[in-house]
């Protein structure tokens, strides 16, 4: 699954290639990816016939193409294996090939829509008056987001009887942080996932989410970071840059600060990553 820096290299890729222009035609090839459009797929393509997509959005891991001069938004679903691809018109069709959008211009290529799985779609809302597809009108700022509001979510988070981990996983307080990067940032700040939140300073949960934005940020530097081989941004190209993960993943490797073995343990049936010697749990918890 996609994690936010991911999804942001997905969304800078389509406004590049795809911001501007007017959908000539919509071709749905299989009714599961348009499955979150009740109306089916000769609506969801007749909707958009003669639509101009306007600059590309991005809350969270969702992504959003917004129509020009419209209250509408498309929303793309990436699910697990979902990629959405700029291709030259004349390029042979994926074998997962689910929605091909063709453009009234000249500039020889369209947005295919590729999902294995079909777990993922697209479908068409009305906004929020925030711009927001309807649908994700509940889901929080993430911490790229300028508007984040920092001091709500310190409030929030030692308010809420939670654990460290699942609240950074919580959509409605942070949203886009996954598991992938949590473990990172958690290590970072040398957090154990099951830290109660009652128990975080201000300076504490401030320096968390300082390194939450840092390990995002350098996942974005180089294009992001993926753990499914499905997975790869809008120009095709693979965004793997595992060699700069810290916690996920490393089991029985030398944690890089302290050199114990890190540990992984099932959690949320996921897993967490940490070292047990950086990230020990306080063993008084007032
Ligand atoms: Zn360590």
């Amino acid at each position: 699954m996609p994690e936010l820096p991911e999804v942001e290299v997905v969304r800078r890729g389509l406004e590049r290639w795809v911001a501007g222009r007017t959908i000539e035609d919509v071709e749905v090839l299989h009714p599961r990816a348009v499955r979150r459009h009740p109306a089916g797929g000769v609506d969801f393509a007749a909707r958009l016939r003669g639509e101009t997509v306007g600059v590309p959005q991005r809350r969270g891991k969702y992504l959003w193409l917004p129509l020009a001069g419209r209250d509408l938004s498309v929303l793309g679903h990436l699910g697990m294996s979902g990629q959405l691809l700029v291709q030259p018109a004349d390029a042979p069709d994926e074998k997962h090939l689910r929605i091909r959008v063709r453009f009234d211009d000249a500039a020889g290529t369209e947005l295919r829509f590729v999902d294995q799985r079909t777990f993922g779609g697209l479908s068409l809302h009305d906004n929020t008056p925030d711009g927001l597809p309807d649908v994700i009108a509940h889901i929080a700022r993430d911490p790229l987001d300028p508007l984040f509001d920092e001091a709500a979510y310190h409030l929030a988070l030692r308010a809420k009887r939670s654990t460290v981990k699942r609240a950074l996983l919580d959509q409605s307080l942070i949203s886009g942080v996954g598991n992938i990067y949590a473990d990172e940032a958690l290590w970072r700040a040398r957090l154990h996932y099951e830290r109660p939140t009652a128990t975080l300073t201000r300076p504490r949960s401030a320096e968390l989410l300082g390194h939450v934005r840092d390990v995002m940020n350098a996942a974005l530097a180089v294009g992001g970071t993926s753990f499914d081989s499905l997975y790869v941004n809008v120009n095709g190209e693979s965004g793997y840059f595992d060699r700069s993960l810290d916690a996920y993943g490393r089991e029985d490797e030398p944690c890089r600060r302290c050199g114990t073995p890190m540990r992984r343990r099932p959690w949320m049936n996921r897993s967490s990553y940490f070292c047990p010697r950086c990230q020990r749990l306080p063993r008084v918890v007032s």
